[in-house]
């Protein structure tokens, strides 16, 4: 897939900022809190149990990915199971492979970070088996040694100061030390400079992903516009009663940051899967009808009777 060169984001173009208040004047605060949205944060939670933006786990044993497929296997254990059993689409040989598919150790998609254990340290866990920092997990297991539920109780285990946000543009994760990155982008950096060793830092901090997490999209780093966008083309497909999943949305994301795109128009369909597409030109539908309001002066549908139902 191929993008303009030309960083469109510092345009600063009066087009854009006019379009992105249009916008941001028809999302609604409900829909905005059917999302879990804080304009600080800008990460979508899609929420598991509505009938457009909720979704089932996936049934394989291990795998805790989204997915509104029939047969319930996410999409990526959809495809293992095909390829694994390209003769046998049988029920039995579906329940056969849920249950017994051993684990692909290089998926971290959906792993979850949380605040260090400690009551108000800001540190992530080191992993959800200890639940505390660095520092927090050296002081209870290496220098005190003593259970979790002890080390906490201990009025000397005080919260430690956080290190800040992680540098990348989409990343909402705490730093893991001094250095600039939560632990994951430091080892995603350490890889790529290890692979090419000129690779720009800066241009890779505006571009990466964020770490994939089941249910959440990151729409940090993107422009005002492309936010607005995304929101409002989100809040109306929904009210359409068409569903959406986090990864193909992440996917749209991820890719309009990778071309620092300022427009979802300006996001190229070819090479993009037939779902992903789909969500892109559907999105850019209901924005492109706000345009054509607009330009032509008509009052701005909302129409009150099509609420975000909840199940
Ligand atoms: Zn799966
Ligand atoms: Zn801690
Ligand atoms: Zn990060």
């Amino acid at each position: 897939m191929t993008f303009a060169t030309v960083d469109t984001r510092t345009s600063g173009d009066h087009a854009d900022d006019e379009q992105a208040r249009t916008l941001w004047g028809l999302i609604e605060p409900r829909f905005l809190a059917l999302l879990s949205w804080d304009p600080n944060i800008k990460i979508v939670t899609f929420p598991a149990d509505h009938p457009e933006l909720g979704y089932d786990i996936c049934r394989v044993t291990w795998c805790e990915r989204p997915t509104r497929l029939w047969h319930r296997l996410c999409p990526a254990c959809y495809q293992r199971w095909r390829r694994s059993h390209p003769l046998d689409e049988s029920k039995d040989c579906l329940e056969a492979f849920v249950v017994s598919t051993s684990r692909t150790p290089a998926r971290a998609t959906g792993t979850r970070i949380e605040p260090c254990a400690v009551l108000g340290c800001p540190r992530a866990w080191k992993s959800s088996t200890t639940r505390l920092c660095t520092a927090h997990e050296y002081q209870c297991y290496q220098m005190l040694r003593l259970p979790l539920d002890q080390f906490l109780l201990r009025p000397e285990t005080v919260p430690l100061p956080s290190f800040g946000i992680c540098q990348v543009a989409a990343c909402e994760r705490q730093r893991e030390g001094w250095g600039p990155y939560c632990r994951a982008h430091a080892a995603k950096w350490a890889r790529l400079r290890g692979s090419e060793p000129d690779a720009d830092e800066d241009h890779w901090r505006r571009t990466t992903s964020a770490i994939a997490v089941n249910g959440k999209v990151s729409l940090r780093g993107l422009s005002n516009l492309v936010v607005a966008q995304i929101l409002y083309g989100l809040q109306e497909r929904t009210r359409a009663g068409t569903a959406t999943i986090d990864h193909q949305l992440r996917l749209v994301c991820n890719l309009v940051r990778e071309g620092e795109l300022t427009q979802l128009s300006a996001l190229p369909t070819d090479g993009m899967g037939r779902s992903v597409r789909g969500l892109r030109n559907n999105m850019l539908k209901f924005i492109e009808c706000v345009c054509r309001r607009t330009s032509e002066r008509a009052p701005a549908r909302t129409d009150e009777n099509a609420p975000f139902l909840m199940r």
